[in-house]
């Protein structure tokens, strides 16, 4: 039976208010029809006569997910009509009107198309999210309503954004409620916070299984690691749970890491509603606070625990991955928000009165949760946004004063200036430069593009093309890489080792062994390497060489000239390019074992981190004097990730 959404029953407000304002705000329930119905009631009502109507989701699943729901609302085929386009991947054609995009896409296309004319109509949803792109994108819709010869329509849509302050810095514009129901749900705290999540949300799920009456279980974990940790035990426990004690169960994780054939199996599993007899158990990431919505949820497992990177601008450092909650047990803590915690509970109330245990006792909600989550625009780092913006050529645009809706940090902005001066992509005065254009044109972050135009000056594109795009697919390898390792200390001869150079270098090494087998998928397999990734890899490479010969003239026939050159047995070409990239990421070796201090303007002391190829080495007492790292990141100690040596 198909279920009106809440957003169907304003179709009429909605087109009477957008017809007569440019920028209106949506706020509406997780689940109200923001997401997948926005777009086709424009559609319905004639806003795709006059261009494409886009729609922005800060994560790519969202805009896989949802863009594959509208087709099948629509009956057409997913890349006709309706498409989506994120980093790397396209799925759009001529004929698409609905088209859905990741906010860093959008971004990007502004560059060659400032007035992005094409579209007739642009939704910012999840908006509420405040993730670095759509923030910058609201400073820049801002500017483009008043800009635009042609009619633009702009939407923002929020679960739980502050309407009033979203208006206000829209010159007041109108914001449309769209009241959702939601059931009441009862909030169950732990007595104490547990020493392991994990194993707490275990117990608290086959409680749950045992004892209540149907219903699906929301399970909230931090990321893909404990996700499938936690989706393990729950098989072995539910196994052993003795026959006839309860009903039959389903375990499916949701993360922004699945790989796609998976992502579209398990949606299935999620959107669709459990059989009989049978209880779902939908062990998710925060994407399932407002992102995707899981109907059928009964019960929500909150581990009040949020996987939240954080940007020290004063040391240049990315602080630990996984944060927890109270500052109390732990020396570092950056919240998480009630209105977070309020958003998973939510999720246990959307057909009929659910249950939340909160996996943390309720003063950590009083006093410990923030009340609000911090956006990402000021928990960054800001290179690639500033060289961003400063390559719109809007000459209105100083980076210091750019409207933001909530203004990142002068410290941070003026790191990032610091860092896009390192690497020549700015000059003294903090004008662009052609290689600053240049980079901005490429899908990466600076120090990668700055690696690039680099090594196409000195000749050895081709490696550091495989080199860029093995770290731009790097989560779908991660996993891989530590196996990778670990096979390596046991097999030395099986994988390349990076020669001693560096992690960059085994990268580049294990796609050209790669290469050198044809791409044979057994050789991934054999090589515990995910073939897909492996094959993302190989088409992200073939993208970037594309923008490099438009954007850089990289020439693939010099290329092929220079390809003996680049064989040279110590890279060094390519560690010079590196050494251009990474310019604001150098470290010198200190006396002792694996310890280097950074150079430049920050100096601190940082270790290696131990999933590097050169820890690998650590026996050989082989640690470079001079190192370049991909990034530093703080978990017990300071550690640089991705590290390779230069000269
Ligand atoms: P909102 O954006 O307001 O949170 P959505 O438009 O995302 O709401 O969701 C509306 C309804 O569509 C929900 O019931 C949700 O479960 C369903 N839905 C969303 N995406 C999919 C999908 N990919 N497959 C099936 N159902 C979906």
């Amino acid at each position: 039976m198909a279920v009106i959404l809440p957003i169907i029953q304003f179709e009429d407000k909605i087109i009477e208010i957008v017809e007569q304002n440019s920028i209106v705000v949506v706020i509406g329930e997780t689940g109200s029809g923001k997401s997948t119905q926005l777009s086709q009631i424009l559609h319905r009502r004639g806003y795709t006569k006059s261009g494409i109507i886009a729609v922005t989701q800060p994560r790519r699943v969202a805009a896989v997910s949802v863009s594959r729901r509208v087709a099948q609302e629509l009956g057409v085929r997913l890349g006709e009509e309706v498409g989506y386009a994120i980093r790397f991947e396209d799925r759009t054609s001529e004929k698409t009107c609905i088209k859905y995009l990741t906010d860093g896409v959008l971004l990007r296309e502004s560059l060659s198309n400032p007035e992005l004319n094409q579209y007739s109509v642009i939704i910012l949803d999840e908006a509420h999210e405040r993730s670095l792109n759509t923030d910058i994108l609201l400073g820049l819709m801002k500017r483009l309503v008043k800009l635009r010869t042609s009619n633009l329509k702009v939407l923002i849509t929020s679960a739980t954004l502050d309407g009033g302050k979203v208006s206000r810095f829209f010159s007041n514009c109108p914001v449309l409620t769209v009241p959702g129901k939601l059931f009441p749900v009862e909030i169950l705290y732990s007595s104490e916070r547990p020493t392991s999540y994990l194993e707490s949300a275990l117990k608290a799920s086959l409680d749950i299984h045992i004892r209540e009456p149907a219903g699906d279980i929301l399970i909230f974990m931090t990321g893909q690691d404990d996700i499938e940790k936690l989706v393990s035990k729950l098989e072995d426990g539910v196994q052993s749970l003795e026959e006839g004690s309860c009903m039959d169960a389903i375990i499916l994780p949701l993360h922004g890491s699945l790989p796609p054939e998976m992502q579209a199996n398990i949606e299935i599993r999620v959107f669709s509603p459990a059989p009989p007899n049978c209880r779902r158990f939908i062990v998710a990431t925060n994407i399932a606070e407002t992102s995707l919505t899981v109907d059928g949820v009964v019960y929500v497992i909150d581990s009040g625990y949020v996987k939240q990177r954080q940007y020290n601008p004063s040391t240049g450092m990315y602080s630990l991955d996984i944060v927890q909650i109270s500052r109390i047990l732990f020396n570092c803590y950056f919240p998480d928000s009630r209105v977070q915690a309020d958003q998973r509970a939510g999720r246990a109330g959307r057909t009929c009165p659910g249950k939340c245990y909160r996996l943390y006792p309720s003063i950590f909600y009083r006093e410990e949760f923030s009340d609000v989550t911090v956006p990402e625009i000021q928990r960054s780092s800001l290179a690639g946004s500033v060289l961003y913006l400063k390559s719109l050529d809007v000459p209105d645009i100083d980076i210091l004063k750019f409207d933001f809706l909530d203004p990142p940090s002068r410290e941070s902005l003026e790191d990032a200036l610091r860092q896009l001066y390192l690497i020549d992509a700015i000059d003294e005065n903090g004008v662009i430069t052609k290689v600053g254009r240049t980079m901005a044109e490429l899908p990466l972050e600076p120090s990668l593009s700055r690696t690039l135009l680099e090594a196409n000056e000195c000749g050895c594109l081709s490696q550091a093309l495989t080199v860029a795009a093995m770290l731009s697919a790097e989560t779908t390898l991660l996993h891989t890489r530590s196996k990778v390792t670990e096979k390596k200390r046991k097999h030395p001869q099986d994988l390349p080792n990076g020669s001693g150079w560096g992690d960059h270098i085994q990268l580049l090494q294990i796609y050209e062994s790669w290469d050198q087998v044809n791409y044979d998928p057994r050789w991934c397999s054999d090589n515990n390497l995910q073939v897909r990734g492996m094959l993302f890899t190989k088409d992200v490479r073939k993208q970037l060489s594309q923008i490099m010969q438009k954007s850089a003239k990289g020439s693939m026939d010099v290329q092929t000239i220079i390809k003996r050159k680049e064989r040279q047995k110590d890279y060094k070409n390519l560690r010079r390019a590196l050494s251009a990239g990474y310019a604001g990421q150098l470290a010198e070796r200190m006396t002792h074992h694996n310890g280097y201090r950074t150079l430049g303007f920050k100096q601190q002391l940082v270790q290696v981190h131990p999933s590097s190829v050169l820890q690998a080495d650590e026996e050989d007492g082989r640690f470079p004097d001079y190192v370049v790292y991909h990034e530093l990141i703080s978990t017990s100690r300071p550690f640089m990730r991705n590290v390779c040596s230069v000269e």
